[in-house]
């Protein structure tokens, strides 16, 4: 926090050794996921940048002040409401003020966040659904911005948008008749992919902290009554929680990047580790 708030001195301090250099149009993403998708909708013509490298924790991340210029020369900044997105955006808007800056989340339904104390989950990414929606209003942006570019923009978004149909059929099939519902993830990035195929969401981490004691008794019961047969782990979160409860029922870690650029890939063999322990479980 304290080194977040010397970045910002130091960006604002810095605000008027403004590079003129020809450069690519650029576009600040917060997470990787809808890195790659705008990367493949606007092609190599445009800078496609991502705040939080692959293997950090979001809402621990802060930038350094390099990043903090880097970002004041975007004409579109795709933000994801993390905090650090908040602290900073106020001085990025006196850098540069003709900068539009998309909260990802305005026009979505979203749920309430019992894990993190805010008001609303928005862990949306991994939601197929969820990631059209955006995707297309994303799109629009895009097309108003650049609108020379309209045409092919639109183009790569058609086959984008009929990948992410075919993965949630697909997706749909495979998890429509598992016996169990229930997945014991590290931490709650599921919620809407759950939501959307009627599957349960149980987080290990609360507030953000592996549970001990009490907490940890009561995931042990819960591993037994509804017949949980793995621990998924994400790599940007602590898995003392996962390792925890492993030791004591020994069931077997599977680790899931929620951030994978491979994000087809990523959800099936997601949902295939599911199908396939509820499918020789007991
Ligand atoms: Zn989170």
């Amino acid at each position: 926090m304290k080194s977040l708030l010397l970045s910002i001195v130091l960006f604002i301090s810095g605000l008027f050794a403004k590079d003129y250099s020809m450069e690519k149009p650029l576009i600040v993403t917060t997470i990787s996921p809808y890195n790659h998708f705008i990367q493949r909708i606007v092609g190599e013509k445009y800078e496609v940048l991502c705040i939080i490298p692959q293997s950090k924790n979001p809402h621990l991340f802060e930038p350094t002040t390099k990043q903090m210029q880097k970002i004041a020369k975007a004409t579109i900044w795709f933000s994801m409401g993390e905090s650090f997105e908040n602290q900073i955006s106020p001085a990025i808007k006196r850098a540069n003020p003709k900068i539009q800056m998309i909260d990802l989340c305005d026009d979505l339904d979203l749920i309430a966040d019992s894990h993190h104390k805010k008001a609303q989950d928005r862990h949306v990414w991994l939601s197929p659904k969820i990631l059209q929606k955006q995707l297309i209003s994303i799109t629009k942006i895009l097309n108003k911005t650049f609108s020379d570019d309209e045409k092919r923009f639109e183009k790569n978004l058609t086959q984008i948008i009929a990948e992410l149909k075919n993965l949630d059929a697909e997706l749909t099939t495979m998890l429509s008749d598992l016996k169990n519902k229930a997945v014991l993830v590290t931490h709650p990035d599921f919620t809407y992919f759950c939501k959307d195929y009627e599957l349960e969401q149980l987080p290990i981490e609360k507030f953000g902290n592996s549970p001990t004691g009490k907490l940890l008794q009561n995931y042990l019961n819960k591993i037994k009554t509804k017949n949980i047969k793995l621990i998924f782990h994400q790599p940007q979160y602590s898995d003392i929680g996962a390792k925890a409860l492993s030791k004591q029922t020994k069931l077997p870690i599977i680790i899931i990047d929620p951030f994978s650029s491979d994000y087809t890939h990523n959800l099936l063999s997601f949902a295939r580790s599911l199908k396939e322990s509820y499918v020789t479980s007991p």
